[in-house]
């Protein structure tokens, strides 16, 4: 068998971009493996949302120079939206590099493989294409899957890359989905996330034959109580009432929601171009809020976009302490080629983002162990998927239905196993708990969260 190392960086949409890779070259003849000098092909599939992701692959890739110098045989390629952003530039830059895919050309990678005599390029000017249902897709997990339901964006946020490196806003058929996680569930899948870049702004563009809360429906009915649903990432300004109700009321969602907010200041909000002000946002926190008391909540943020002054970067500290976020992920702005922003004059100097982003982390991590702790003393659904063995110590891990990681002992439960779980200790990061008694498929109740629901912090 011919060896692939496939190395994954960036979004979910990425982590199944290189399931989908996997898939289509182990119909090739690979098997994946995990140490670069045992490969034959190695492909590294990059993101290019922010400058550090970026220079990370060219630091990486320039360390198979002199393994292929070594290594007779051994093939390079790069996948993803670096590879889009960059095509022949790459090929330019690193002379042995054997091939550049974009996120939209994937099925070319055999063919590009097997012309082994010419360094290929296979990226689009728009890139349109999506991944055929009958594809293969070779899923990391046996316990959860990503299933993509829309591709690229059509917002152009002003900081962004991903209408250039994904393209415009394609929805895939509602039926075509159905039929992929009615599979997933024949094949003992016990959670699904759906994947978009502005996922609940599925069936807008081109218009599809049901909007984002009928498939939603459409997928609970199929499902009947046997997996957990999730979905990411939403766009603020789609959040709708039926998406609240959904939330509400379908049992397989889960009560969590990424929100990304990216500023707390209406002028930061305005320059970025996001469609919405802070109080849309708080409006539609609010709204979810009220539907599902026991939501958890987290969201995107960047801190020191050009022309960010101290007092926008004052407005985002209060809306963090205003909303009281589960977590988030909070970033230093890096200029993204193509973009407007990268052109703007008032660009914020390096240390001034540094300082603002060590002071969002301090406030962040403040509210979530408070949210954290507000779990002490209840007892929560886990879905485990890890296991740890330390010592003659088997310690588990697995997310609730809030999507918060627990830790706890155990040795009877397996990977994919729902388990009651009493919270005895929190960190802003996870909780730690003990298992209530042992977990069996008759625990997929959404009530179990709901015994005790949290009030909100602000
Ligand atoms: S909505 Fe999200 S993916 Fe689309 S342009 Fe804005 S930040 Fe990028």
């Amino acid at each position: 068998m011919l060896k692939l190392r496939l190395i994954t960086y960036g979004c979910q949409a990425n982590e199944l971009d290189s399931e989908r890779i996997a898939g289509l070259l182990g119909r090739e003849g690979y098997e994946l493996i995990e140490h670069d000098e045992e490969a034959d092909l190695i492909i590294l599939n990059t993101c290019a949302i922010r400058e550090k992701a970026e220079q990370k692959v060219y630091s990486r890739l320039g360390t198979f120079r002199e393994l292929k110098r070594r290594k007779k045989g051994l093939r390079v390629g790069i996948c993803g939206c670096v590879a889009q952003q960059e095509g022949q530039a790459l090929l330019n830059r690193f002379p042995y590099l054997d091939f550049v895919v974009g996120p939209a050309q994937l099925t070319s990678i055999p063919t590009l493989l097997r012309e082994r005599a010419n360094r290929g390029i296979a990226t689009a000017r728009a890139p349109a294409f999506s991944y055929p249902s009958t594809a293969p897709i070779h899923r990391r997990s046996g316990i959860k899957a990503w299933v993509s339901i829309m591709e690229g964006c059509d917002r152009f946020c002003a900081f962004c890359v991903v209408p250039f490196t994904r393209g415009r806003e394609r929805s895939r058929p509602p039926q075509e989905i159905v039929e992929e996680i009615r599979g997933l569930k024949e094949q003992g899948y016990r959670e699904v996330t759906l994947l978009g870049q502005t996922v609940n702004s599925y069936g807008k563009n081109p218009r599809a034959p049901a909007t984002f809360v009928e498939l939603l429906r459409m997928i609970d009915h199929i499902i009947e109580g046997e997996m957990r649903v999730r979905f990411t990432s939403p766009y603020p300004g789609d959040v709708t009432e039926e998406l609240a109700e959904a939330l509400a009321d379908l049992h397989s969602l889960c009560e969590h929601i990424h929100l990304p907010v990216q500023s707390g200041s209406n002028r930061t909000l305005r320059r970025m171009k996001r469609g919405y002000s802070r109080d849309d946002y708080l409006g539609k926190v609010e709204l979810l809020r009220t539907r599902v008391p026991e939501l958890a909540l987290t969201t995107d943020i960047i801190v020191g976009f050009p022309g960010e002054t101290e007092r926008d970067f004052e407005e985002t500290l209060s809306l963090i302490q205003d909303v009281g976020y589960d977590g988030a992920f909070i970033f230093k702005y890096s200029t993204r080629p193509h973009t407007p922003a990268a052109r703007m004059s008032d660009q914020v100097p390096e240390e001034v983002k540094g300082h603002r982003l060590e002071q969002a982390l301090g406030l962040l991590n403040m509210l979530s162990l408070e949210r954290n702790r507000a779990y002490l003393g209840r007892t929560v659904e886990v879905l485990v998927d890890r296991e740890d063995v330390k010592g003659d110590a088997v310690r588990l891990a697995g997310r609730t239905r809030g999507n918060k990681i627990v830790h706890f002992s155990g040795e009877e439960q397996r990977d994919g196993d729902l388990v009651p779980v009493a919270i005895t200790g929190a960190s802003a990061l996870h909780l730690q708990g003990e298992i209530v008694s042992n977990g069996t498929k008759s625990l997929w109740k959404k009530d179990l969260t709901t015994l005790h629901p949290l009030s909100m912090i602000s």
